[in-house]
This record gives C-alpha cells, sequence and structure tokens, in this order.
C-alpha cells in the first residue's frame, strides 16, 4: 500500500492551492500536491514551466504570492531556509575548494556548533555512507567529478534534513558515470530514508529513480504517477509525448457496434483501414481522439499476422541500429510515418528488413492508448 493510495497517510510536504507571480508573470498557478515521506520525487516538465521555482519555495528562498506550504503538517512560508529541516544540493556542488572532502563534510555541522565527537561520528558515518573513506584528507580538485558529487551529496546529508532538494544533480557527469549514480543515490536515499525531491531533464533519469514523477507545464502539473503509470496510461497527449518515444495518430472514435462497451472503431489517415482500440475514456461518435502507441507495441513483419485487429502496409524509410534494439521508421499509403521498434535479443540477420522494403505494421487493440486530446 502505497503512501499515496492511502486517505490515512499524512503527507510529509504539502502545497495547497500554491501560486507564484513574477511581477504579472504568473510562474506556479494555483497548484496542490503532496509528497510523503520517504518518497523519490521527481518534477519533470520541458525548461520554464516552474521546476526550480517549486525547488526554490521548498527550500525557503522564495515566497508563495498566494497559498500554503506544510512540512510535516506546519506552514514553513517564511521560515527562512536554515531553520527548515531541507536541504538542497546544486548542481555546481558548491564545494569549499580549500577545504577537504572531511572539512566540507563537517562545516555544517560545525556552524551548528556540534560536539567534536558527534561531528567526527557523523562524517565517519557519511563517508561510509557515500564510499569516500579513502579520500577524507583531499581537496575537491584532487578527486573525480563523481567523488566530487559524493562529496556534496554527503555534505547535504549530513544534518539528516528531513528533505533533500536535488537540482539536476548528476548533470555534470557522462551518461555511463550518470547510470551507475543513479543506483547509488536510489541506495542511499532507501538507507537514510530522507525524501528526495529531484529536478531533472532527463526523463529515463527521473523514471530510474523516482517513485513518483510529476509532468509540469506552464506552472500546473499535468500528471502526477509512478513511472510505469506516466508511461503506460499517460492521461493526454502531452504527458505520452513528453516521456519517451511515441506514434500519436490522430482519428475519429465511433463506439463499435455489438462490441464491448469499450471497444471502438478509429476512422483515421489510412481510409482503408479502420483501427480498433478499447478506452476507459467514453468517446462519442465521431470525437477526435488520439491513438498513442509506443514503439515497442508495434509488430514489423514480412506477411500481414493472421487475425490482427490492428495492421497496416507500408515500406520502410529509415532504420537505426541501437545495439539491443531497432527502430524503423515506416510510411504508410497516406504519407504518415509510424515507428516501430525490435528488441535485438538474436544476432540480427538477413530475416530483417532494409530500406524500401514492404512491412506490414500490427499491434493488438490495448496496445494503443487512446486519449482525448
Ligand atoms: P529550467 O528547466 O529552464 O530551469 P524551470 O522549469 O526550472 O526551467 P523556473 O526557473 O521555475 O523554470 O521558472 C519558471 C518561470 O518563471 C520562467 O518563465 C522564468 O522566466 C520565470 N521566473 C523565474 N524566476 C523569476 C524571477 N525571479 N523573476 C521573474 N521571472 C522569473
Amino acid at each position: 500500500f502505497a503512501p499515496w493510495e492511502d486517505p490515512e497517510a499524512k503527507p510529509l510536504i504539502r502545497f495547497q492551492n500554491v501560486t507564484k507571480r513574477f511581477g504579472t508573470f504568473t510562474a506556479i498557478d494555483n497548484l496542490s500536491l503532496d509528497i510523503f515521506e520517504r518518497e523519490f520525487f521527481a518534477l519533470l516538465g520541458p525548461s520554464g514551466c516552474g521546476k526550480t521555482t517549486m525547488m526554490r519555495m521548498l527550500g525557503g528562498f522564495e515566497s508563495p504570492t498566494e497559498g500554503r506550504i506544510e512540512l510535516s503538517g506546519k506552514d514553513i512560508v517564511g521560515v527562512p531556509p536554515n531553520k527548515r529541516a531541507v536541504n538542497m544540493m546544486f548542481q555546481s556542488y558548491a564545494l569549499f575548494p580549500h577545504l577537504s572532502v572531511w572539512d566540507n563534510i563537517a562545516f555544517g555541522l560545525r556552524r551548528d556548533g556540534r560536539p567534536k565527537a558527534d561531528v567526527e561520528a557523523r562524517v565517519a558515518e557519511m563517508l561510509k555512507l557515500t564510499r569516500l573513506e579513502k579520500f577524507a584528507r583531499r581537496k575537491p580538485h584532487q578527486i573525480s567529478g563523481g567523488q566530487r558529487q559524493r562529496v556534496a551529496l554527503a555534505r547535504s546529508l549530513a544534518k539528516a534534513p528531513k528533505l533533500l532538494l536535488l537540482d539536476e544533480p548528476l548533470g555534470a557527469l557522462d551518461k555511463k558515470l550518470r547510470q551507475d549514480t543513479q543506483f547509488e543515490l536510489m541506495d542511499i536515499q532507501e538507507k537514510t530514508g530522507t525524501t528526495f525531491v529531484i529536478v531533472t531533464h532527463d526523463q529515463e533519469e527521473a523514471m530510474t529513480v523516482a517513485s513518483r514523477v510529476a509532468v509540469m507545464d506552464e506552472g500546473k502539473l499535468i500528471q502526477v504517477a509512478t513511472p510505469d503509470r506516466i508511461y503506460e496510461s499517460p492521461e493526454n497527449v502531452y504527458v505520452a509525448d513528453f516521456i519517451g518515444d511515441v506514434n500519436i495518430i490522430e482519428g475519429r472514435a465511433t463506439p463499435e457496434a455489438g462490441g464491448e462497451d469499450d471497444t471502438y472503431r478509429i476512422d483515421w489517415a489510412e481510409g482503408e483501414t479502420p483501427l480498433q482500440a478499447t478506452s476507459a475514456t467514453r468517446f462519442d461518435p465521431g470525437q477526435t481522439c488520439y491513438l498513442a502507441i509506443r514503439p515497442e507495441k508495434v509488430t514489423i513483419s514480412a506477411e500481414r499476422p493472421e487475425g490482427a485487429l490492428n495492421a497496416v502496409q507500408g515500406k520502410v524509410l529509415d532504420i537505426a541500429y541501437l545495439g539491443n534494439i531497432s527502430t524503423y521508421h515506416v510510411e504508410l499509403t497516406s504519407g504518415t510515418v509510424i515507428k516501430a521498434q525490435t528488441a535485438n535479443t538474436r544476432r540480427i540477420s538477413r530475416r530483417s528488413f532494409t530500406w524500401e522494403d514492404p512491412v506490414w505494421l500490427s499491434w493488438t487493440v490495448t496496445g494503443g492508448v487512446l486519449l482525448a486530446g
């Protein structure tokens, strides 16, 4: 039972009808959101959608124009950053270059006047947690980028905040290191039990680390859900398109006569071959609809698959070979281009397709998600 499904669960953070204006510009628009203890929560959205503004309000660097922000049930609007159980790890890490790794981690604890023995025990614990014991005496310029990232993390966790804000925490690392570090970050989050809120431009990263993802646009929340729900059941075309690769087919939905209640016929650009899809959303006869189909749900074959309800003919326009998968761009008679992805679980053989090959594309009635807009 996840806390966000439990009506009795008390959130760690509660945004209640929060609006933030800069002059006449509305950066956050009447937004309400609960984040629970031990969550790894990701804010995702295009540049300028308000992610950083959300983080700055949580950190205490910015106050909402209207509404309330609670931490453990208490209103924190107006409470200065150093007086909240919240810490922020910046993308630049902001390490002190002249201090050793040990002193960087100890800095906040010493400033708070903690007893020496306490500081030593806590720094030792943080060094162990982030596997930095061997580097304690080095200065930031004497360690690697990945290690610097871990020092910044150790330093921001040293005072055991209830909430850690991470603004593009892995932005400075290359792709391979970044992927390894994502798992390390999840591990550290789990061990400390601290609630993490992360802002990232990398949707794969958000999907990997997060318990829940909030997709934002223009200061509003569009969908808040677990990564698999966001991917498999996007609420609208915006979310489907923002996360991962997708084909969006525009058409008109008509309930299937004599079919199951939730089955629709979709008339679209390929007039000869209407499609079929099931949907929990109700459509009126002839209503405009958008069928969102992930490329990996589309099967590519030389012959029309027997019994397929959704099957269209086209020719191969482009192929992207990515090792583990290949993506085919297939052009249909109407000029519509559909992307199909195959998993390369065997060695690529003569049986795979090449440019100009006539092929069939097919998918099941539940392979796509039918959306109203
Ligand atoms: P990015 O991914 O580019 O960092 P973001 O989603 O974090 O973008 P914010 O930094 O939260 O976006 O900004 C949201 C909007 O508010 C932007 O249009 C920005 O120009 C505006 N904004 C942010 N801070 C201020 C400010 N101090 N004064 C005026 N406008 C601001």
